[in-house]
């Protein structure tokens, strides 16, 4: 007899499991034991589920890397008796979070699915239900006793993301979520269907998992625009600690050629500081040097972004940083695939 899947639901909190609070309007988080008895369908599901909840749920703006590591650390600690987990997360942070997730959890052979919804669970109108339901079917889909799914992933409104190649796009559809830069990896609809050419086989040999707690925030985003003085670029790359910036560039990775703007990235850069070039396009890639306007950025020693998003650049210097690589190797870490977060051969 094939093994019934065990799935942990994790909630963190965020609108899918919000009320109304009916004196101000305002939506607020409310007991996650309620969360299942709005959705009694869930006994239905071919896999047994348990729950547990951060102890003080949080609207996913207040998300922070002590909170990455809680989740990790729940996840760490339950992930050898359950077949795979379900995170129950705001929108509006999600692709941040589980990008760190995907970053943090090394060598998974579980399935890690995030979800939200953009109504409460409550509401006569709720998106949460499709896709709680989903998420967790996905979680427990198995081929031969082995998961189907072997990495973090975003589920919302019948697509199945490479979590880390995800973005937030809209705050009112449904569909609330895109993945510019790398197609979905699974369909909800009449049937659920994978793209199985496009799953990330990330532990084929088996190693342990590894758990890398060691985030290191000390980093800025710095978003170029016309008429960006001097100043505001000199401020950002004096800020005390500073490690690593993620600039945020033009088109395929282009940016002003005043030598002021130079000078400074390049003082910055001989500080040792790490910056990183991601395009503010909502999809393409950096290709440095494509334009002379992205030449010189190359000549500095910028580390090239390639197709990654912010948020998951975001992450990824966080982890990077947290693991003390030696100054010489990490731009070519950087540049590297580590968990299909960026096209390689850009
Ligand atoms: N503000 C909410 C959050 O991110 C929105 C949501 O859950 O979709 O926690």
């Amino acid at each position: 007899m094939t093994k019934i899947p065990k799935i942990l639901l994790i909630y963190t909190g965020g609108t899918i499991g919000m009320v109304k609070d009916f004196n101000t309007g305002a939506l607020k988080t409310f007991n996650f034991d309620k969360l299942l008895t709005h959705i009694p369908e869930i006994n239905l599901l071919h896999c047994n589920i348990e729950s547990v909840s951060f102890e003080e749920p949080i609207d996913s703006s207040n998300m922070n890397i002590s909170n990455w590591v809680i989740l990790a650390e729940i996840i760490e600690e339950n992930y050898y008796n359950f077949d795979g987990f379900v995170i129950l997360h705001g929108s509006d942070t999600m692709s941040y979070t589980a990008s760190a997730i995907s970053f943090m959890f090394e060598n998974l052979s579980k399935p890690i699915i995030f979800t939200g919804s953009q109504l409460p669970i409550g509401d006569l109108r709720t998106d949460a239900k499709e896709n709680l339901i989903t998420a967790i079917q996905i979680a427990s889909s198995q081929e031969q006793e082995l998961p189907v799914i072997s990495e973090v992933c975003l589920y919302f409104e019948y697509k199945l993301y490479r979590a880390n190649r995800t973005t937030k796009v809209n705050a009112e559809h449904f569909q609330a979520f895109y993945s510019p830069n790398f197609p979905p990896l699974g369909e909800s609809g009449v049937y659920l269907k994978f793209s199985k050419e496009l799953l990330f086989k990330s532990n084929v040999d088996d190693k342990p998992l590894k758990v890398r707690k060691n985030l290191d925030n000390n980093i800025a985003i710095l978003k170029i625009f016309p008429g960006i003085t001097e100043v505001v670029i000199h401020a950002i790359l004096s800020i005390e600690n500073l490690k690593g910036v993620i600039i945020e560039t033009y088109g395929s990775g282009n940016a002003p050629t005043q030598s002021w703007f130079i000078n400074l990235l390049k003082k910055a850069i001989s500080k040792g500081i790490y910056i990183v070039n991601v395009t503010q396009c909502i999809s393409g890639s950096v290709i440095l040097g494509h334009y002379e306007t992205s030449e010189h950025l190359k000549n500095i020693g910028i580390i090239n972004g390639k197709d990654i998003t912010t948020e998951s650049a975001l992450a990824k210097l966080m982890y990077l940083l947290g693991e003390n690589l030696p100054k010489n190797e990490f731009k070519a870490v950087f540049e590297k695939s580590l968990r299909g977060e960026m096209r390689e051969d850009l």
